[in-house]
């Protein structure tokens, strides 16, 4: 346990009022923030193991290419290598989104989630020059036609029919992954076609070692190979499927009552065993699946709003679709599993001053943060709440309560730039608010247009970019 942190809440402040919550138990010992490295170092250095894999591909490819003659070898070569390269990429890819522990918390979900999607555009341009500069590659070398050749391939060339429908079925999934169809899509359409990936990947697997020119003759690779993609199947069926129902068998969540914050926001309030046995650090969220019959598809992601309890922790939650928008109907009783704790935004103890700017519902990770830095630190933290409408305040009460008993500075900025006459976010009205900025460290979560503009006033302001920490809730 590290010593940081200031000792769990003995109540979140507003307890549901209409519901019995478990008493107070005695209270939980701090969370963790275990990590030597920053982050920035983690970061660089998943991708360097990424990029060494890349080259060790090539590698591989190299070994095995004798000298290239003519068109056709130019073109055969560009598919091989576009191939393998993709074929890693697929598990690369998938690796990213095993939500294994080491890289949720050092690299943190919503950049793995955009290195996910932008390796997703890549792989399929490799997977489409695989299939494209191979068959012309082949027709050239056998002096046929690019569409005779395809038909060649599929009719006398091993698992070729199996690869073809995986490239149709990725095809398919790319579409259905470009801006403009996504937005068309509800979220859970959208996610339940993209896991169409996994079969495609499997469909593509075979073909790879019985006609692929690096492994048809080399064993000691064939095994590597197959062995990679098992690592990779094996991660994602426990960290995805097995984890969380361990979870559930040892920690029991279950919704104990639900609490309306504001109009359109509410706190729900889930009681478990053994919380402080979670290695959760303020900042963190879950992915939440409640076992109701309207929820049981979706698992969505919700920071924790409160430091844990040993026997219950708190999320608050903005409606803005079906499944935010149906936590306001939750019954008590409902079991829940949970996946997690994820996520990189959390308090990194520099020693440096804390400045914290939140936006609407963005205050829930850093409520939470709010309320576990250590008390050592009360003069240097600095809370600026940003909303366009009191109403949508949210822990109004218990955010006063928080700066008062650690003296820290709390700054509500409430109306539209609009109305204000003057844009509070701009760097001046920054500076003014927080002076000495050089001295702190930055934790942004809110709307993606506030969080922006207040990253680019830091930035002006000669905060490094590596002090500045945001949380986006959109993926
Ligand atoms: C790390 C993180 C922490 C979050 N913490 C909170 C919080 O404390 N309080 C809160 O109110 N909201 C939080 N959110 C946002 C919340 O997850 C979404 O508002 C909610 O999932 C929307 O789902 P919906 O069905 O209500 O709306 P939809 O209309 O289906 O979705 C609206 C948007 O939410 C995002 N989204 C939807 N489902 C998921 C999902 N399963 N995984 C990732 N993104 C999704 C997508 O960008 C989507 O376009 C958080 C999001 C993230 C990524």
């Amino acid at each position: 346990m590290h010593k940081g942190f200031q000792h769990a809440e003995g109540t979140f402040g507003v307890v549901p009022a209409t519901r019995t919550a478990p008493a107070a138990r005695p209270r939980a010992t701090a969370p963790v923030n275990a990590s030597r490295i920053t982050r920035p170092v983690q970061q660089r250095l998943v991708l360097a193991v990424i990029y060494a894999g890349g080259l060790a591909v090539l590698g591989l490819w190299w070994k095995d290419t004798t000298a290239v003659h003519n068109l056709g070898d130019i073109l055969t070569n560009a598919g091989r290598i576009s191939g393998l390269l993709a074929a890693y990429g697929f598990v690369v890819l998938v690796g990213l989104m095993a939500r294994l522990p080491p890289l949720e918390r050092g690299v943190g979900a919503d950049r793995l989630a955009r290195w996910h999607a932008m390796g997703g555009r890549y792989v399929i341009t490799l997977v489409t020059g695989h299939v494209l500069f191979i068959t012309w590659g082949y027709a050239v070398t056998a002096h046929q036609s690019v569409t005779k050749q395809a038909a060649t391939f599929l009719t006398s060339y091993p698992d070729m029919l199996s690869a073809t429908v995986a490239f149709l079925l990725l095809l398919l999934i790319a579409a259905i992954s470009a801006r403009a169809a996504r937005r068309m899509l509800p979220y859970e359409a959208w996610y339940y076609a993209h896991l169409l990936t996994y079969a495609s990947i499997a469909l593509a697997f075979s073909h790879q070692l019985s006609t692929g020119a690096s492994f048809v003759d080399n064993q000691a690779a064939r095994v590597f190979w197959t062995l990679m993609y098992a690592v990779v199947a094996g991660l994602i069926l426990w960290y995805r499927f097995v984890t969380p129902l361990r979870m559930f068998a040892r920690h029991r969540f279950t919704v104990v009552g639900v609490h309306e914050e504001t109009p359109g926001v509410v706190s729900v309030y889930i009681g478990g065993r053994d919380i402080d046995k979670m290695r959760v650090e303020p900042g963190q969220f879950f992915r939440w699946r409640f076992l109701s019959r309207e929820l049981f598809w979706g698992s969505h992601p919700y920071s924790l709003s409160a430091l844990p309890r040993p026997d219950m922790v708190r999320i608050t939650v903005k409606a803005r679709g079906h499944h935010s928008g149906s936590m306001a109907h939750l019954r008590p009783g409902t079991k829940v599993i949970a996946e997690g704790p994820y996520g990189a935004f959390t308090p990194s103890l520099s020693g440096r001053r804390v400045l914290m700017i939140a936006g609407g519902v963005g205050i829930t990770p850093i409520r939470a943060m709010f309320a576990g830095l250590p008390r050592r630190m009360s003069e240097g933290v600095v809370l600026i709440y940003r909303a366009s409408h009191p109403r949508e305040i949210v822990f109004r009460r218990e955010l006063d309560q928080i700066a008062a008993d650690r003296n820290a500075t709390l700054h509500y900025i409430i109306g539209s730039r609009a109305r204000l006459g003057y844009d509070p976010l701009a760097p001046e009205e920054i500076s003014a608010m927080v002076p000495g900025l050089h001295r702190y460290e930055a934790y942004v979560c809110g709307p993606n247009g506030m969080s922006e503009a207040a990253i680019e006033s830091l930035l002006a302001l000669g905060v490094k970019r590596r002090h500045i920490h945001h949380e986006t809730f959109d993926f």
